[in-house]
């Protein structure tokens, strides 16, 4: 069933709802996170786990029908099983997914698939040890990739693995995450490196979509996929390969005129643009004793605010917007 209340003035109908459990990590990536550490939200305003399911419940009553877990890391939450079956139990919702950067996945992934997960999600941004210690700032390589082999066991299929690429960073190991993936049921999703305060984003560290992908032409054959007008990535199959390839563009081709997603932070304001910094809390509604008509009225005025588009790359920094950690990607 599809509402008004997720149709926002430009028409656009959001059934995807991302759901953050946690503002905190156990890494500590440097476009993430701030090198100098943050402030995690207290506990006691964090949403609970009734929260949680209860939003859940109303958004897919609403017409949401697919759900993503995510953070900082949703496998830190110790309920995590728990949601992932009270969310998977409810009619109306196809899709249950976790971005996740697989270190808990080796005991996890069987789990969470049996409890009723759809996708896993996982973010790798290289396949060097140093490079990765020197990106995620703690040196564990060799647990997100078991996360990874767990999740491929469990039977996800594909396992999508997010690659933010950055100039002069980890740019020249485009064509070695191909040759690893060439084997694997994975889709290798190269994201535009997006600006976010206090994370030291420079302009010269951005790597574009084009040269993301003219790169990978120069040696692989892509074929565009029949993608869905609302996705986030580009997406290409490879010849004589089972891996997927795709783009996430959100700075050079933003493709925020299909958008139909919506997040809810781990405190529990209802964000309806990633750069927008305006927000509404739901927790304290439900705090006070709010029905869900209470909800839906917040939820209705909270899509009713969302803009068009975000403002172009240069300009995102100077909105007082949250670090992607403390949002949920
Ligand atoms: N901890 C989980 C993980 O890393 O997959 C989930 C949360 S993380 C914030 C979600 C996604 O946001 C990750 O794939 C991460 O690479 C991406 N992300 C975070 N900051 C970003 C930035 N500045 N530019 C592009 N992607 C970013
Ligand atoms: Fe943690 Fe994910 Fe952010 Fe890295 S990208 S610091 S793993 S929340």
């Amino acid at each position: 069933m599809t509402s008004n209340v997720l149709t926002d003035r430009f028409d656009r109908v959001h059934n995807y709802l991302r759901i953050s459990l946690t503002d905190r990590c156990n890494l500590r990536c440097t476009y993430c996170m701030p090198a100098l550490g943050m402030q995690f939200t207290r506990p006691e305003h964090l949403l609970t786990t009734p929260e949680i399911l209860r939003l859940g419940k109303l958004f897919v009553g609403l017409g949401v029908d697919k759900i993503r877990l995510t953070g900082g890391e949703p496998t830190l939450h110790k309920d995590l099983p728990d949601i992932v079956s009270g969310l998977s139990s409810l009619d109306g919702l196809d899709h249950l997914t976790l971005t996740t950067n697989a270190l808990k996945l080796p005991h996890m992934a069987a789990e969470l698939k049996k409890r009723g997960l759809t996708g896993v999600t996982i973010s790798l941004d290289s396949l060097k040890p140093d490079r990765f210690s020197q990106i995620a700032r703690r040196d564990r390589i060799d647990q997100a990739l078991a996360g990874i082999e767990a999740a491929i066991h469990a039977g996800f299929s594909p396992v999508k693995i997010n690659v933010v690429v950055m100039a002069n960073v980890n740019e020249d190991e485009i064509l070695d995450f191909l040759r690893w993936g060439e084997d694997k049921p994975v889709d290798i999703r190269f994201i535009e490196y997006m600006p976010f305060p206090d994370t030291g984003w420079d302009k010269a560290g951005f790597f574009p979509y084009k040269e993301m992908r003219q790169r990978i032409e120069s040696v692989y054959e892509l074929t565009p996929m029949d993608n869905e007008p609302s996705a986030v990535g580009k997406g290409f199959t490879v010849k004589n390969s089972p891996m997927q390839v795709s783009f996430v563009t959100s700075m050079s081709e933003s493709f925020c005129g299909n958008c139909n997603r919506l997040r809810i932070t781990a405190d529990g304001n209802i964000k309806a643009c990633l750069f927008d910094d305006k927000e509404k809390t739901l927790r304290d509604v439900m705090r006070d004793g709010g029905s869900d008509d209470d909800l839906v009225q917040v939820i209705g005025r909270a899509l009713q605010g969302k803009p068009y588009e975000h403002e172009p790359m240069d300009d995102l920094l100077k909105k007082d917007n949250r670090r992607m950690v403390a949002i949920g990607g």
